[in-house]
């Protein structure tokens, strides 16, 4: 490979990629999100979109200092994209939130899949020192199905997820 060609490929490494996390970072993201959108439409295929929240994750920053608490993301994003297929996308959407692309797969499937990331996280057994709702290291996951209507949008559907998302940490964490 040519210095060139390795300096071009270490850009486009920094321009998708999270770097703490590896993961694809927020504009990959939005990027993949409307081509994805626009393709389950043209081709009538379920598309589903999971966002993840690191729960009580303030207080093991401050329990377990920032550094840990990096470690800790680390941790969970590889978890969690372990229960992925190839073609599904785990990104980095903002601090510890994460959003998830499950290309054809409905509703039921992607609950499916949620239920596997929340107990690979739980199987990682991390202690968590301080948290109000559990000892150990959990996540909260919100699915939207990214329906074939032509009236809503992909900004829509990440609301609805994060709708889901807030009402599974109001139902106590660590859920769907
Ligand atoms: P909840 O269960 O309701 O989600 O509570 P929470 O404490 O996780 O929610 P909050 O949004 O208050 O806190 C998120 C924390 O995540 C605060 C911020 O310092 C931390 N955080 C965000 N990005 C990073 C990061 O890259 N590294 C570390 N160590 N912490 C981060
Ligand atoms: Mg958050
Ligand atoms: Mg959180």
């Amino acid at each position: 490979m040519t210095e060139e060609k390795t300096a071009q490929m270490a850009l486009e490494q920094l321009a998708t990629r999270d770097g703490l996390t590896g993961l694809a970072n927020r504009r990959c993201f939005d990027d993949t999100l409307r081509a994805e959108w626009a393709r389950a439409l043209r081709q009538r295929q379920p598309l589903s979109l999971l966002m993840v929240d690191v729960d009580n994750f303030k207080a093991y920053n401050d329990a377990h200092g920032h550094l840990g608490g990096d470690e800790c993301l680390k941790r969970i994003t590889a978890a969690v994209a372990s229960e992925m297929r190839a073609n599904d996308l785990v990104a980095r959407y903002g601090g510890e939130e994460f959003a998830v692309l499950i290309a054809d797969a409905d509703a039921a499937v992607a609950r499916r899949i949620a239920e596997k990331c929340i107990g690979a996280v739980g199987a990682l057994g991390l202690p968590h020192a301080v948290s109000p709702s559990a000892p150990q290291v959990s996540i909260s996951i919100g699915v939207a199905r990214l329906a074939g209507s032509r009236d809503a949008s992909p900004e829509g559907q990440i609301a609805l997820a994060d709708e889901a998302m807030y009402r599974a940490k109001r139902g106590g964490r660590n859920r769907l």
